[in-house]
């Protein structure tokens, strides 16, 4: 991966707090009836007056304690002014240059370089969102807007990035990890289809690694972690053509454009407003105590990082596979509550991230609602291991577990594909083979070691599967050499 890639993120997310930031109205908005959560202070009524949620602001320290982050004990809020339909107020309460967080980190491993980075984080700051507009078109042009304030005054989290973030890999491993800390932090849902998490990406490309950063592009409405790996990939084809002919990189807003893979412009940055900031009249400075921040300090649960580490130890798990099972925590507490009754973690570890994960892709499910509980996949794992089914009957079976919930037991009983492991069965599919495969068997007998496993695989064949190939091998063995 060349140096000359340079990319800063800026990331929204959306708090989950009861109310919303400045008023006591439900932040509980997704698809609920337009303007039903709405009051005096979110709608921006004349006369209104903010009174700061102390949950918010709870949350950000978590969330600036969990990036490293230097908490400014005093910060301020700012307005920030301009004219939209779905901001009543024509002001955004934000936080402008004292924020309540600056000058944090965050390590990434999919770098350029195949080692684990610093990416640094400017700032951490509260704000409130706005409304959301709702575009009526006929025949492709709009005939009603409409708006809706239930989202007006919801707390957002802003996260600032330096830009010193390499590829779109390296963006995208930056945000999964973001997502994984706000997760088990509890203070976002992360969801960026739902737009819980929404990130807009700066990024330029410069000669060299040494050389000044070059001129920047801002690439908003990506809503999935496809579309920003999309958007960058596209927009750095874009940049790199232009340089190469000689032309400049205009300083610009541009949209990513999913149905069309492409990026197109919103706005240049000569029409950036002047935002004409100023110290929030009606809130005072606010001040947090030292305590209160050692007291959350102290009171952060276990993060992705730590956790992972844990896994590595705890249950000798490869690094990639401790990985895939932390990112998701309720992923990591599934694996957790099947390996107190399961010991062989690494089979356990198997079967979660392939056939589950599988499973639940191919359902659009998550592990929150998935039908096999852990107890149910440990069952399934104990059968296999003492033979009672084998590896590929268990997947099947596994399948059906997924589609009807019943257990692995119930489902084997009823199929009655539990492993054959009469002796006589076997020997009497055995006598058969040798009968059919008589040229094989003499392959056998005058040194083809291999010719065996090809009618180890028959009589296989014969029982569906459902003999122990151990056993097959070791009765043909005896079979052949010993006839009766
Ligand atoms: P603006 O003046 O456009 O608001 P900022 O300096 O506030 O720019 O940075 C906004 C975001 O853009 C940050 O995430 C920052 O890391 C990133 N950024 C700044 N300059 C560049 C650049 N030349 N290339 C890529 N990203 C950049
Ligand atoms: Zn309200
Ligand atoms: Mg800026």
């Amino acid at each position: 991966m060349p140096d000359d890639i340079v990319i800063g993120l800026e990331i929204h997310i959306q708090l989950l707090t009861q109310a919303k930031i400045f008023c006591n109205c439900s932040t509980d908005y997704f698809e609920q009836e337009p303007n039903t959560h709405t009051c005096p202070v979110c709608l921006g009524l004349p006369g209104s007056l903010p009174v700061l949620n102390k949950k918010v602001v709870e949350f950000a320290l978590k969330t600036a304690l969990a990036l490293n982050c230097e908490i400014n004990r005093t910060n301020l809020f700012h307005r920030k002014n301009y004219f939209y339909p779905d901001l009543p107020k024509a002001y955004q309460i934000s936080q402008y240059d004292k924020p309540i967080a600056v000058n944090g980190f965050l390590m990434v491993d999919s770098g350029s370089s195949a080692e684990r980075r610093r990416i640094r984080i400017n700032r951490v700051h509260m704000e409130e969102d706005a409304g959301k507009l709702i575009h009526l078109e006929r025949d492709g042009e709009i005939v009603h807007s409409l708006v809706d304030y239930n989202r007006s005054g919801i707390p957002l989290l802003e996260i600032v990035t330096e830009p010193d973030i390499q590829s779109p890999e390296e963006a995208i491993d930056f945000l999964q990890k973001l997502r994984a800390i706000v997760q088990y932090l509890g203070v976002c849902d992360g969801n960026l289809e739902k737009g819980s998490m929404r990130c807009d990406a700066n990024i330029s490309i410069r000669k060299s690694e040494k050389s000044a950063l070059g001129t920047k592009t801002e690439l908003k409405n990506m809503n999935s972690f496809r579309a920003i790996r999309r958007a960058l990939e596209f927009e750095i084809v874009r940049q790199k053509k232009l340089i190469k002919n000689g032309e400049s990189v205009l300083s610009e807003t541009r949209r990513w454009d999913e149905a069309n893979g492409r990026t197109i412009i919103m706005r240049s940055k000569e029409e950036a407003l002047d935002y004409r900031y100023f110290p929030e009249p009606d809130l005072l400075p606010l001040t947090i105590k030292q305590e209160w921040i050692e007291e959350i300090n102290s009171t952060l649960p276990e993060l992705p990082e730590e956790r992972k580490e844990r896994f590595i130890t705890d249950y000798q798990l490869s690094d990639y596979d401790a990985r895939r099972l932390i990112e998701v925590r309720s992923l990591g507490d599934y694996f957790e509550r099947a390996a107190q009754d399961y010991h062989n973690y690494k089979h356990l570890a198997n079967w979660i991230l392939g056939e589950l994960l599988r499973c639940l892709g191919e359902e659009n499910a998550n592990i929150e609602t998935c039908p096999i509980s852990a107890s149910k996949l440990v069952e399934l794992l104990k059968l296999i291991d003492n033979k009672t089914i084998s590896g590929k009957i268990a997947k099947d079976i596994f399948e059906q577990m997924f589609k009807t919930g019943k257990s692995a037991a119930k489902l084997i009983k009823e199929s009655g594909t539990t492993q054959i492991s009469n002796k006589n069965e076997i020997n009497g599919i055995i006598d058969r083979v040798i009968k059919d495969n008589a040229q094989t068997v003499q392959d056998f007998c005058s040194g083809k070691e291999k010719a065996i496993h090809f009618l180890v695989g028959q009589v296989m064949k014969h029982t569906k599967g459902r003999a122990q190939p151990d056993l097959v091998l070791e009765l043909l063995k005896e079979r052949i050499n010993k006839p009766y």
